[in-house]
């Protein structure tokens, strides 16, 4: 769960790290009324979205005075960045930075430890960082445990090569990141820039936090983590069903049993679609799984035609434990559910245990929605063209 720059700011500041004061606005009015209350000459508006890049998109902007605050923030509430909306913007006081940093704690998964990143390069991408200068980019593994204590401290920023006179600040910073990293069950605590500002105050200018899900019962700070949109809606409806659901671009839903029998449903949709118009492509993947009943097919379907991209539905079960005719089934029952509100055309391909009894099911349902294809090539075939027609 990734939080925005504004709540990560506010964790980082419970914690004490040093931050600057953010005033959060959703309107121009407001992001005046924050210019006022920061009592500031220099003030930065920043777009609150789980993106990074916001600077190069025109996503972070000085500001000096109240009128300029106004209309700054119109600007950025209106701009989508990375396909993502600024519906909230952060007032900051501006900072007189004399130098960027980079730092970052991570799970990595590969080594199966926590890494610490630094680098007295930031402020710019790391990944071109890591790239072209990676001997600017210092890694050290951490104890699980001991994590960054002052001693791993001060050896990150001597082998990072910051200034004698910088060391002991910038590391008493980084062992309080460490305690918002551990308390907080972070996988990311990510800071780009950590700045020097003028007089040599360390800084935490923006901030970037992941949190590790499976720890949100032992948090209750973190409803309102969640993010509201209907893409991530839908899928924490699937997560509480127990059901594997990913939002992809396209607008063809696929259900389907199993990890690989999805995954190459994909694949043969994706190849139909090609030289139709339009174009069409898969909207989403959600694997019902072994063992699925009628009822987890019936969950499913309706989470798949509760995505608005989603123009035809394929439906591709192999059974094995999960037979067909309780596939049959919950498809019938999840179209008897919606009632009217069921209006996309359903390509069904079943194959496997008790295939026969389920196509019987599917035949005598005599569903208008419904339409049976023998094989996986010919329902991909079937599903794209309906996609394609119906834009
Ligand atoms: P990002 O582009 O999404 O990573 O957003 P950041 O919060 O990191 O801001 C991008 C860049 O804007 C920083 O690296 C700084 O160079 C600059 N910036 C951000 N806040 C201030 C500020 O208060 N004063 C000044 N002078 N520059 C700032
Ligand atoms: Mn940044």
């Amino acid at each position: 769960m990734d939080l925005l720059e504004y709540q990560a700011r506010e964790l980082f500041e419970s914690f004490g790290v040093p931050v600057l004061a953010g005033v959060v606005a959703t309107t121009p009015g407001a992001a005046r009324e924050a210019f006022d209350q920061l009592d500031t000459d220099v003030a930065v508006v920043k777009a609150q979205v789980r993106a990074g890049g916001r600077g190069k998109a025109g996503g972070v902007k000085l500001v000096r005075s109240a009128e300029e605050a106004e209309s700054t923030a119109s600007d950025i509430l209106d701009l989508v960045i990375k396909d993502l909306p600024v519906d909230v913007v952060m007032l900051s006081p501006g900072a007189d930075i004399v130098a960027e940093y980079y730092f970052s704690i991570l799970l990595d998964r590969t080594a199966g430890s926590y890494l610490a990143m630094c680098s007295v390069e930031g402020g710019i991408d790391i990944e071109t960082l890591a790239v072209e200068r990676p001997e600017a980019l210092v890694k050290v593994p951490l104890h699980p445990i001991e994590g960054v204590t002052p001693e791993v401290a001060a050896d990150i920023v001597e082998r990072a090569g910051f200034d004698d006179a910088d060391r002991q600040a910038v590391a008493a910073v980084l062992v309080k990141l460490w305690t918002v990293f551990r308390e907080s069950d972070a996988t990311l605590v990510e800071v780009n820039p950590l700045v020097k500002v003028a007089g040599g105050d360390i800084i935490a200018l923006d901030a970037k936090v992941t949190l590790d899900e499976n720890a949100e019962f032992r948090h209750d700070t973190w409803g309102g983590y969640h993010e509201t949109s209907a893409a991530v809606d839908l899928e924490r409806q699937a997560r509480e069903l127990d059901l594997n659901y990913v939002k992809l671009d396209g607008n063809v839903g696929v259900i389907g049993n199993g990890a690989g029998l999805v995954m190459s449903t994909l694949d043969v949709v994706d190849r139909a679609g090609k030289d139709l118009p339009g174009q069409p492509k898969p909207a989403n993947f959600l694997d019902i799984g072994g063992g699925a009943s009628s009822t987890v097919m019936a969950n499913g379907l309706r989470i798949i035609i509760s995505d608005p991209q989603v123009k035809a539905v394929l439906v591709n079960v192999f059974g094995g434990i999960t037979a067909c005719n309780d596939v049959a089934q919950g498809i019938v029952a999840a179209l008897d559910v919606l009632g009217d509100e069921a209006t996309l055309p359903i390509v069904v391909r079943l194959d496997g245990n008790s295939v026969e009894v389920g196509k019987a099911i599917l035949r005598e349902a005599n569903h208008p929605l419904i339409r049976v294809e023998e094989t996986m090539d010919g329902a991909a075939a079937a599903v794209a063209k309906l996609a394609s027609e119906r834009g």
